[in-house]
């Protein structure tokens, strides 16, 4: 789709004020394509620069991360939290710890929180943060030094009803901890709705740690039943090994599916006869290992591809969870020439617009990642709702909450793509349907 030419300007601007910034142009660039039916048939949407305000962060911080490595050498990296929008509740979004991580990717991983986090349905506003730092090869100590010094600095802009980061790429419960032993430290409060992602003896949520990777099979399992199929018998492709992957791999298993491959950063892993998740969750939880060491601890029938992507193996349903911009055009017509019937995006972004393009043009089933990754985030406030009431919740009880709210999702993103003249198309489903509940609460809190 192009950008309808009332909002080039729009575009022009994000350009010309985030120079150099391509993650954070490709996801405006995304929403913006989208939202041009909609000014038509409402225009009081652009007034006021709405969209222009919309796609500015309220707020961006960037700062000196010091700490001290095991050889007593001090280490310096930048630190980022760009609360991007917080007209629906505090500020929510994970934290990224990866080489890769700039001012740029956290942009775009914000301004996608904002209508993701709208499109739960749940009372959060949307930011995301991060660092460069590289926790491969790093040991306990190290680990546990800089995530306090990043809340040294961090603590001041955060609090539960402020902003409540979560984890996200390198950060997962062990980190959470040390940063909230952190922020408890500095501001001699145990404020848990400060933090989610927590574990469960110091105020987590149970399914958690499982909701973005169910979540995502679960709206799978709503979409392809609008075209009368289901997960049974289907041969499925994941890519990653880490939180998402893992547990859209258990998911699909539970539901009856295989998942034949899974990858990390140096390859994939295939194994004909279904992955062996417990070996994952060994490799990748207890171990921190690397993928490439599956088909050895497996015995025989599974080999590992140094170096090759994970969607040259055939599937019915291909769930990328890894990063951004993972599966290319090439990829996804790769896909399409092996019969893939459906897509959905366990990561943010995994997709290049040239990929969703083929998949949409091919009209196979799409999910973008801000619908069906929102489990996540969702089971997020979820945490917060317990922390705030000083509950805990059950697994099925938890779980429960989940599925309803995935399935809530799917059906506003199908209706609002059908009441727009696109039925089937939930990228503008999704788009549209969270950029109206964000743009609404921004129109009545005012200027
Ligand atoms: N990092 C996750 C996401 O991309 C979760 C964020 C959260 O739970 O706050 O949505």
């Amino acid at each position: 789709m192009a950008i309808d030419e009332k909002l080039e300007p729009v575009m022009a601007e994000i350009i010309r004020r985030n120079a150099g910034e391509s993650e954070f142009h490709q996801a405006a660039r995304e929403v913006l394509e989208c939202l041009g039916v909609v000014i038509s048939r409402h225009p009081h949407y652009a007034e006021d620069a709405l969209l222009e305000r919309i796609s500015e962060p309220e707020r961006q911080i960037i700062f000196r991360v010091p700490w001290v490595d095991d050889s007593g050498q001090v280490q310096m990296n930048r630190g980022f939290r760009v609360q991007f929008n917080s007209a629906l509740g505090p500020f929510k979004g994970g934290l990224r710890f990866h080489p890769s991580v700039n001012l740029g990717i956290v942009k775009f991983l914000g301004f996608e929180q904002i209508f993701k986090n709208a499109l739960s349905g749940m009372p959060i506003g949307g930011g995301k943060g991060g660092s460069d730092f590289n926790p491969r090869g790093r040991s306990e100590g190290e680990i546990m030094r800089f995530c306090q010094s990043f809340m040294t600095e961090l603590y001041r802009h955060l609090g539960e009803y402020t902003d409540v980061p979560a984890g996200d790429i390198g950060v997962g419960q062990r980190e959470i901890g040390y940063m909230f032993g952190q922020y408890k430290r500095i501001t001699n409060r145990y404020e848990s709705g400060v933090l989610t992602g927590k574990g469960l003896r110091w105020g987590g949520s149970r399914v958690r740690r499982e909701a973005t990777g169910y979540g995502t099979v679960y709206f799978l399992q709503r979409m392809l039943a609008t075209r009368n199929q289901d997960i049974e018998g289907k041969k499925v492709v994941v890519s990653g090994s880490g939180n998402v992957a893992i547990y859209a791999m258990e998911k699909i298993r539970n539901l009856g599916g295989t998942v034949v491959a899974c990858s990390d950063s140096n390859g994939y892993v295939y194994d004909k006869a279904g992955i062996d998740l417990d070996l994952v969750k060994e490799i990748k939880e207890r171990r921190r290992g690397r993928i490439s060491s599956y088909p050895e601890l497996r015995g025989k029938g599974a080999h590992h591809v140094e170096g090759g992507t994970v969607w040259e193996v055939p599937c019915d349903i291909a769930l990328p969870c890894a990063t951004q911009n993972e599966l290319s055009g090439k990829d996804a017509r790769t896909l399409l020439k092996n019969g893939v019937i459906a897509v959905a995006e366990g990561a943010n972004m995994p997709c290049t617009p040239d990929a969703v393009h083929a998949f949409q043009t091919a009209e196979i089933l799409f999910a973008p990642g801000k619908a069906s990754n929102a489990g996540g985030v969702a089971t997020s406030a979820l945490e917060m709702q317990q922390n705030a009431s000083r509950d805990s919740w059950t697994f099925e009880q938890t779980e429960e909450r989940l599925a309803t709210i995935m399935t809530a999702i799917h059906d506003r993103c199908a209706g609002t793509a059908e009441e727009y003249g696109m039925p089937g198309n939930y990228v503008a489903g999704a788009n549209i349907a969270g950029f109206i509940r964000v743009a609404e609460a921004m129109k009545a809190l005012g200027v």
